[in-house]
């Protein structure tokens, strides 16, 4: 670990906390292992944290590191993952993961929560510290939705929570940024413009709520997958660059125009997702064509579809239509912007 990391994150206000502070057994040292009588701090920390989709994604040509150059609108939208964390003695970390998709996530410690509960556990020199990890998941995986780098973020509010570290929203997300593109995004949430690998965001002004229907598909789609049939489609044809985000787009973000933002909705990966996935194109139809909905497009690198919707009873009839649609596995009606992730609770049995 760069001393200089330690020194600036621990020497302020996460290590005070840790050794004497309110969240610990005074005297205690975050080098001591744990045992039962160790922590006074919250023995159950609960964070939710959004999905989110892209208002706009304009991809360049992949460049020589092997990745592509974006350019987009992240807005996050009202669909959670919900992040329960516990202390353990010992250093263990585990997850368990529940809902209708949890088989799809990874089990033997790769996941994105154990990943980044690791991260924080090692950068901050506390490895006798340990978490029990439950993933409540309904963002889908492989949606394009960003559910994975959800749970990176959830975590790391969690863990930084339980283990009484204080992180400055700075500090969060220095982390989140080596965890993955989408994780920084995930911690902020709202609406952003995003650039390179997405981790350089400027947060828009967002007026208004925003009503959209989510159609998930049947089957997820690998990001990789989606790059490289955007690759074998584009071929050079790709600008080396990505399109600049159109200012009436960005205008109607600021007026909280939904119907001018509907028109503007644009993802250049949306032909990759299609020719992978054939049947997207008829759930993009429906929907589009569907009274009161203002625009759609395939979120990401899909295969989730993503409807704006003029008003709450329009979003309420899409939902139900698009839920009996043939290779539509669920269908929700969210708002939107969403907050980034955010501590619902803390219980200590202390108190
Ligand atoms: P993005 O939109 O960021 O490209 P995505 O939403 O399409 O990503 P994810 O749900 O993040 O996709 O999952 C991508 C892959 O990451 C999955 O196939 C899964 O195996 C793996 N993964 C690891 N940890 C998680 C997690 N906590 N939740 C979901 N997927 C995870």
């Amino acid at each position: 670990m760069p001393p200089e990391v330690r020194k600036g994150a621990l020497g302020g206000r996460g290590r005070k906390k840790v050794r004497g502070g309110s969240a610990y057994r005074s005297g205690m040292s975050p080098e001591f292992p744990w045992n039962d009588l160790t922590p006074l701090g919250p023995n159950r920390v609960k964070v939710r944290v959004p999905a989110k989709i892209n208002l706009t994604l304009n991809v360049g040509q992949r460049a020589d590191d092997g990745y592509h150059p974006l350019l987009t609108v992240f807005q996050a939208v009202g669909l959670y993952d919900e992040i329960t964390a516990m202390p353990v003695l010992g250093g263990v970390i585990s997850v368990l993961v529940r809902g209708a998709q949890a088989h799809l996530v990874p089990t033997d410690g790769t996941d994105l929560g154990a990943q980044a509960a690791r991260l924080l556990r090692s950068r901050y020199g506390l490895p006798s510290y340990g978490a029990s990890i439950e993933i409540d998941k309904q963002i889908p995986v492989a949606g394009g939705m960003a559910g994975g780098s959800a749970d990176a973020a959830g975590t790391l509010v969690a863990c930084s929570e339980l283990w009484g570290l204080e992180l400055s929203p700075n500090e969060l997300q220095l982390l989140a940024a080596e965890l993955g593109s989408d994780v920084p995004f995930s911690l902020n949430g709202g609406t952003v413009i995003a650039h390179g690998r997405g981790t350089d965001m400027v947060p828009l002004m967002c007026r208004g709520t925003y009503y959209w229907a989510l159609a998930f598909a049947e089957t997820g789609l690998s990001t990789p997958a989606v790059f490289q049939r955007f690759d074998e489609l584009n071929g050079a044809a790709a600008p080396k660059r990505p399109a600049d985000v159109p200012h009436e787009l960005l205008a109607a973000l600021i007026a909280g125009d939904a119907k001018t933002l509907g028109k503007m909705l644009s993802n250049d990966l949306e032909p990759a997702a299609l020719d992978l996935c054939p049947a997207l194109a008829d759930t993009l139809a429906y929907g589009r064509s569907y009274p009161g909905v203002l625009g759609g497009l395939v979120s990401g690198s899909g295969p989730t579809c993503a409807f704006l919707v003029e008003n709450p009873r329009a979003l309420a009839d899409l939902v139900g239509e698009l839920r009996v649609l043939p290779r539509v596995r669920a269908a929700v009606g969210v708002t939107a912007p969403a907050r980034g992730a955010h501590l619902i609770s803390a219980h200590s049995s202390a108190a």
